[in-house]
């Protein structure tokens, strides 16, 4: 992945935020995968208040403390959660559309930058926050240590990523329990998506599940501990990994 922003003319989920929050109203986003068939996303799920979140999102919102970072923060619905609870967050996102709605509906510190852009992001920060299949961000498999070593940098002594993922182990599993996976195959939750709005559509890009036990088997290697938050109710859960 590089350590790009989005164009204008390229962003649907952001060109969606912004019709949703400026006309109240927006199309659905069509979500296209080579391993899935043909998906729909409603914007409103973008723009969840507290009263609607998840049991994950809760306890996530709930641990974040000291100087938070949540890292593609797309409506600023996190965000504006942790401010009203007092708490110091910085809301960085890839898409100038989805800044821009941050920054109208009140995130006080809302910079479109990308996660691995050295140039653009040097501060510490405590937490780092990265919610609704956060795992995402880190593309594939093979860009795990190079994620965690840019967490690193980004995170004072003793600070802690909380990301939330999905083991897609499910999608493979028999009726009789037993799974079907080729082992000489990619890593079985490497995805690749590719979004459309109104007729436009954007950028393939990778996104990545991971379950718990390789995620952590990467997050040690790399001088992290590990733990799970919170379990959701269908193979999604809350990962905690604190710099040791
Ligand atoms: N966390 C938000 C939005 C999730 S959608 C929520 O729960 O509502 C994922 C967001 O990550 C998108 O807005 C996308 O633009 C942003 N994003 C993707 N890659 C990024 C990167 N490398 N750095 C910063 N933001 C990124």
């Amino acid at each position: 992945m590089g350590d790009n922003i989005l164009k204008i003319e390229n962003d649907p989920m952001g060109q969606a935020i912004y019709d949703y929050f400026t006309e109240g109203k927006a199309s659905q986003i069509k979500v296209y995968s080579s391993m899935f068939d043909d998906d729909t996303m409603s914007v409103s799920e973008l723009f969840k208040s507290r009263k609607e979140l998840s049991e994950i999102e809760k306890k996530a919102l709930m641990e974040a403390k000291g100087r938070i970072l949540d890292v593609g923060a797309g409506s600023g619905r996190h965000s504006l959660i942790l401010q009203e609870d007092g708490k110091s967050v910085k809301a960085i996102d890839i898409s100038p559309l989805s800044v821009e709605v941050m920054k109208k509906r009140g995130v006080k510190d809302a910079e479109c930058l990308n996660l691995y852009d050295k140039s653009a992001l040097n501060e510490k920060f405590d937490t780092i926050l990265l919610l609704m299949n956060g795992s995402g961000i880190i593309g594939k498999i093979s860009n795990i240590p190079n994620f965690l070593n840019r967490i690193k940098e980004l995170l004072n002594p003793g600070g802690m990523i909380l990301m939330d993922s999905s083991d897609l182990i499910y999608l493979y599993e028999n009726e009789d329990g037993s799974v079907d996976i080729d082992l000489n195959s990619n890593y079985y939750g490497e995805v690749d998506y590719q979004m459309e709005y109104r007729g436009k559509k954007g950028a393939k890009f990778d996104w990545l599940y991971i379950d718990f036990y390789t995620l952590s088997m990467y997050a040690e290697m790399s001088g992290f501990s590990t733990d799970i938050l919170e379990k959701g109710e269908h193979y999604d859960y809350l990962a905690k990994l604190t710099l040791i």
